[in-house]
């Protein structure tokens, strides 16, 4: 079939972000998103050529009345008129997170397909649910449009057992799904295809290391261009330290908490939401610029948060370079990757033991762009490159549709 349009869907449990592609050259049409959906005071967000709002109230309450704001505004003359009629919309690509062991390529959202994302909610408690309201409001506005499936954890289904498994008992796999799966895929697929084309090699042949550091964070192996192993593991909340939540820790600590009063609800929020920079930075704040401005003043313990976090990445990073052997190169990507060369810096700096070396100049002046950053006498070429979620999710659509 013939697809033009594609919109992409990014829902949340109260939040739906979208993005229209035109996919014959790849340009965003139009962005937007609802927030606060189901809990009042909704708000509304859009923008396209010649057109901007931002959060304006709005009604909400349902993921079927956000998609319907959204859609709404699309065909809107007073609001750019991006779309002549929802017709133009030939297709829409959702954002799931957990495929599990069954999706590891985009799949059309039959009702079969939802099924099993059901079956994966345990995996995804608070996750999953949320993608599945966002798709069935969309199948309510946008009936007849086919909806595709694009998982968090689909390129990380390639790594091998000996990245995957834990050491445990091979019953909690077989029985509960105990092993790692990873996140952040779409984002680890975009950069390397891109690092491919970047370096002038088929993608199939390029060995890396990708950074996607945000808010959330996950290192990956990439060996022959499919992912080889992944920081993030059975969840997200394992692999380096992040914003709000702790990385790797020794499990037991969890155990030690019970025993000592801790709630299992209590733990769950300590590690992921209270923890990390949040936990260590002394700011008050999970965000990369408050801790680089507060360790810019001299501040002790934001000076510490900065060191443990660039460790925590230098330890995947030189593992990664270790066992890949031959690696073309180190990809730095998200919200931290892109924009903030301090902890670039400091990453080079951390792993230059594998004979990295940075060219400070061009680092520093690297800010949401494409860049090397490594020096010319490098071992490894370190890359800054810009993710683009939506567009992949796009591309994944486009590409399974057009088969
Ligand atoms: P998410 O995981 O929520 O998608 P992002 O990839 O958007 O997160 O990354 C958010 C992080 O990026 C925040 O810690 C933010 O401080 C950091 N960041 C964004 N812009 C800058 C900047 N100019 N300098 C330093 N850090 C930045």
């Amino acid at each position: 079939m013939s697809i033009h349009n594609v919109l992409v869907v990014n829902a949340g449990s109260s939040s739906l972000k979208f993005m229209l592609f035109d996919m014959v050259s790849e340009k965003m049409l139009a962005k937007g998103q609802v927030e606060r959906i189901g809990i009042g005071r909704s708000l509304f967000s859009y923008s396209t050529e010649g057109f901007s709002e931002k959060q304006v109230p709005c009604e909400a309450p349902d993921h079927t009345s956000a998609v319907q704001l959204a859609c709404n505004a699309l065909i809107a003359p007073e609001k750019g008129g991006c779309l002549k009629a929802l017709s133009d919309i030939d297709a829409v690509g959702h954002r799931i997170v957990h495929g599990g062991e069954k999706y590891s390529t985009p799949v059309l959202l039959t009702e079969e397909a939802q099924a099993e994302i059901v079956k994966l909610i345990p995996l995804a408690p608070l996750h999953n649910p949320a993608s599945l309201q966002g798709v069935k409001g969309c199948e309510h506005v946008l009936p007849g449009v086919p909806h595709v499936g694009i998982f968090d954890t689909a390129f990380h289904q390639t790594m091998p057992e000996e990245s995957y498994l834990y050491g445990l008992p091979r019953v909690l796999h077989e029985k509960l799904g105990v092993r790692k799966y990873g996140f952040h895929g779409t984002s680890h697929k975009f950069v390397t295809q891109r690092a491919a084309e970047v370096l002038g090699k088929p993608v199939e042949t390029v060995n890396l290391v990708t950074c996607h550091l945000g808010n959330g964070s996950s290192i990956t192996a990439v060996k022959d261009g499919k992912c080889w192993d992944t920081s993030m593991g059975m969840t997200p909340l394992a692999g380096v330290m992040m914003g709000t939540r702790s990385g790797d820790f020794d499990p037991a600590i969890v155990l030690y908490l019970l025993k000592n009063g801790y709630t299992a609800e209590a733990i769950d929020k300590l590690i992921n939401k209270e923890s990390g920079v949040l936990a260590l930075g002394g700011t008050g704040s999970s965000d990369m610029r408050d801790l680089c401005a507060a360790r810019e003043r001299g501040e002790s313990a934001a000076q510490l948060a900065m060191a443990r976090l660039v460790h925590s990445y230098a330890m995947y990073v030189g593992g990664y370079v270790a066992q890949l052997g031959h690696v073309d190169a180190i990809v730095m990507t998200g919200g931290i990757g892109e924009n903030s060369w301090e902890t670039r810096e400091a990453l080079v700096k951390a792993i230059s033991g594998l004979g990295v070396t940075l060219d400070v100049e061009v680092n520093r002046m690297c800010r949401g762009s494409e860049a090397t950053i490594s020096g010319s006498d490098s071992a490894i070429p370190v890359m800054v490159l810009p993710t683009n979620e939506e567009l992949m999710i796009a591309r994944e659509t486009f590409t399974l549709l057009s088969k």
